[in-house]
């Protein structure tokens, strides 16, 4: 129950951890990776959770509680000044136009889409509606979801990511066998085409929600044109039978992550067969580097300004506009202002972030110089 938890503290785990991604669409205050002492006596304390240092205070004494009320006094009089950008276009002084979008996890985040101000939705994490439970989804179930968030965007676009379960993210009824290299493994598009039933239920829910507003697609963990061929033969199939059915059916833009070296290495193939390319930096950043993103004793190994990403990214982009295709970035890189201006430099369309990071990410492009190329 998001509304009860104010903040939490963890052992484990690592920023780029889809913990601690959820927790930032939620605007939750989240330590990870910490030395907290399990034993420690919480239940019943105050304790003050500072995200911005990350540091935790149990019992403060007064003087911690008047520095951390100035702190927050701060942080909300900030937030208060970001309104000014509420509502506005997302365009820099040069006239260079970029939609700001946000990535979500659950049909509930719809909520933060609107209290952030984001353009849309360009990320959907749509596996959530996986995890935790223990039998498939119904296609119902998940047209319910989907028609939620649709409905709630108001006319704004939706970018559904087909279910990227695998990795970090397990359902025991998939009954996947256990994996040496569960990252390298049977994740994302390739259980699709491994597993076509449970694809065709998902496409099925997802075209029946693009008749209620704009609905994109895109698939997750493509390194090969092939599988992006196969993909697409398969939702062909889906679409006629639905159509044979008379069940009403949106235009739906179909698009793919670009999250492994070998997809961005081969864009310019990808970018004949697709929609729209949207980079997910985060897988990226693991695979190109081979570093674990899970692993928090690698933080300092997990780069993602590192010269190799920049290169794919900006090669992503040209290979992307060549083909006239729109590209965008919904790992978590996207949301770094250290960065706003190389992705506007490079042509990025579109830059899909945690809710709460849009207002702050329009002022500094609404402050930038960059102008169309
Ligand atoms: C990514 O890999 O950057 C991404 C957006 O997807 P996820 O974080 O869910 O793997
Ligand atoms: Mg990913």
């Amino acid at each position: 129950p998001k509304d009860k938890i104010l903040a939490f503290v963890t052992r484990q785990g690592s920023s780029n951890s889809h913990t601690a991604i959820l927790a930032r669409i939620m605007g939750i205050p989240s330590l990870v990776k910490t030395q907290i002492n399990l034993d420690d006596a919480v239940d019943g304390h105050q304790m003050i959770v500072d995200g911005f240092d990350g540091r935790y205070y149990i019992d403060p004494d007064e003087e911690v509680v008047r520095l951390m009320q100035e702190k927050k006094h701060t942080a909300d009089e900030h937030q208060r000044q970001l309104e000014a950008y509420r509502g506005k276009e997302s365009v820099t002084r040069g006239g260079q136009k970029v939609k700001l979008f946000a990535n979500i996890g659950n049909p509930s985040d719809v909520e933060h889409v609107l209290k952030g101000d984001a353009e849309g939705v360009g990320l959907l994490r749509s596996e959530f509606l996986y995890l935790g439970r223990d039998s498939y989804p119904t296609e119902d179930e998940l047209y319910n979801a989907y028609r939620k968030v649709v409905e709630g965007l108001q006319g704004r676009r939706v970018v559904i990511r087909t279910l990227d379960i695998g990795a970090d993210k397990q359902a025991d009824y998939f009954q996947l066998d256990k994996e040496e290299n569960p990252a390298l493994g049977l994740r994302g598009i390739r259980i699709c085409i491994r597993r076509p039933e449970v694809f065709r239920t998902q496409m099925r829910a997802i075209y029946r929600a693009s008749a209620l507003g704009p609905v994109s697609v895109m698939f997750p963990m493509i390194a090969s044109v092939w599988e992006v061929r196969k993909v697409k033969e398969m939702c062909q199939a889906i679409r006629d039978e639905m159509a044979k059915e008379g069940i009403p059916m949106g235009e739906v833009e179909h698009g793919i992550m670009i999250e492994t070296p070998a997809a961005a290495l081969v864009s310019e193939q990808l970018a004949a067969e697709v929609d729209f390319f949207s980079v997910g930096t985060n897988d990226l950043t693991q695979y190109t580097l081979a570093v674990d993103r899970q692993n928090p004793s690698l933080d300092g190994f997990y780069d993602p300004y590192h010269p190799a990403l920049l290169r794919l990214l900006r090669l992503v982009a040209e290979n992307a506009h060549k083909a006239g295709i729109w590209c965008g970035i919904c790992g978590e890189l996207g949301g770094d202002l250290t960065m706003t201006e190389t992705f506007l430099d490079m042509g990025y369309d579109e830059l899909s972030v945690s809710p709460t990071r849009v207002l702050e990410l329009r002022k500094k492009v609404c402050e930038s110089e960059v102008s169309p190329k």
